[in-house]
């Protein structure tokens, strides 16, 4: 089975990185007379001769620098990319219109049974265009997350690739359900209809597998033991003068008496220019490779961000988080209580901080009675069910 992997942004290299390591591991089983593959399975598979994979990975180039993009590939062992597309920094459209067309080139010299997209970023949507196009199946992991805004780009990336897909690859039920009141499973030609799946979240396989290789940052201001670690990066907050400012005056108050730990996104760094405010209380650092950054998360105290995979990270390590957004596609963290939605609202942000920091008796078996996203086992579920649908629909 060949399957061709899209990937350009920095949580696809995380969640990308660990399929890969697990079709790593297939073929090394493979090879070593053993498999993961149910024996039923197997035999069929046996007389298509389909079981090794070769995966071909194609980098749009969408995320580009050192910290990153090269870091995740040399310190989570990702395979090399095969082709480099060196597309970012770009508007919407340009980005999009040239990762369509330099991938369309790709898929159509490398003939892949699978193009694997992850997540929400245009180089997903590019992914899922081609494929669509060339009448290749597609495989959308992390499919059916809704925010139900669609000033958010990467909410209509999402809507847009789900679409399309063959296999939707659900992380949890919340997902199912929101694809099934949007009307999926769509019927995609006369005898093709789209699966959708809860396979259950890959940046849990992620954060299980680092979290024992996990490496204190080196920082100029040393790292207390009582810290929160904090991420902003979405448009909708930095692309709002009004939204960054409140978010980063509320985040100077916290920081008088507990220091926040902010890896900065070249994005955040480019419009903190724009605002008038003073960050000395602040602990700024550039961002980080992922065993740092799991060490990070880890270790701190609280989190505070508007990241979507961190507000689950935070989940996989116990630690309450404040969401800097005025609503999430992990609804479900919501409603366990272990996830606070507060917008930029100053005052909001103030007052949850402190009602945390007041109640610090964490509940760690809400943490540990709960599996809301799988255990651990997504990236083993998607390479069965690959298999599964090429030997029950011929390819
Ligand atoms: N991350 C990282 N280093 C950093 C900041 C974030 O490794 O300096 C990781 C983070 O732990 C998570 C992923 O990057 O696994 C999330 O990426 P991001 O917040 O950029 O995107 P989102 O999840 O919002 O799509």
């Amino acid at each position: 089975m060949k399957i061709l992997t899209i990937l350009g942004a920095r949580p696809q290299f995380i969640k990308a990185g660990t399929v890969s390591r697990k079709i790593m591991e297939h073929n090394q089983l493979l090879v070593d007379g053993f498999s993961f593959l149910e024996k039923e399975e197997q035999k069929k598979l046996e007389t298509k001769n389909q079981k090794l994979i070769a995966e071909i990975i194609i980098h749009t180039g969408q995320h580009y620098d050192a910290n990153m993009s090269d870091i995740f590939f040399e310190e989570m062992k990702i395979p090399k990319p095969d082709y480099f597309l060196g597309i970012g920094g770009k508007s919407h459209g340009a980005m999009t219109g040239q990762m369509i067309e330099k991938i369309e080139e790709v898929a159509l010299k490398e003939k892949p049974d699978w193009i694997m997209v992850y997540g929400d970023t245009n180089s997903t949507l590019a992914g899922a265009i081609v494929a669509s196009k060339l009448h290749i199946k597609l495989a959308h992991v992390e499919a059916g997350l809704r925010s139900f805004n669609m000033k958010m780009p990467e909410e209509v990336n999402r809507i847009l690739t789900d679409r399309v897909s063959d296999i939707l690859f659900c992380p949890t039920q919340t997902a199912v359900e929101n694809l099934k009141k949007e009307g999926f499973p769509f019927k995609l030609s006369t005898n093709n209809h789209q699966l959708i799946i809860n396979v259950g979240d890959v940046m849990q396989d992620g954060a299980i597998f680092y979290k024992n290789l996990a490496q204190k940052p080196i920082t100029n201001t040393p790292i207390t033991n009582n810290y929160i670690l904090c991420t902003i990066h979405r448009a909708e907050n930095t692309d709002e003068p009004q939204r960054l400012k409140a978010i980063f005056e509320a985040l100077n108050e916290i920081a008088k008496e507990t220091q926040i730990i902010l890896p900065l996104h070249p994005r955040t760094k480019q419009k903190l220019t724009n605002i008038q405010i003073t960050n000395n209380n602040l602990t700024i650092i550039d961002p980080v490779g992922y065993l740092e950054m799991v060490w990070l998360i880890d270790n701190c105290s609280l989190v505070m961000t508007d990241s979507g995979g961190l507000q689950k990270e935070a989940y996989f390590f116990e630690k309450p988080c404040i969401t800097l957004r005025d609503e999430t596609e992990w609804v479900e963290l919501v409603e366990l209580g272990v996830n606070t939605l507060v917008g930029a609202d100053k005052e909001k942000i103030l007052n949850t901080y402190k009602q945390i920091t007041n109640n610090q008796s964490t509940n760690t078996q809400i943490y540990q009675s709960t599996n809301l996203y799988g255990g651990g086992k997504a990236s083993e579920n998607i390479i069965k069910e690959l298999f599964t649908y090429n030997s029950t629909f011929t390819l």
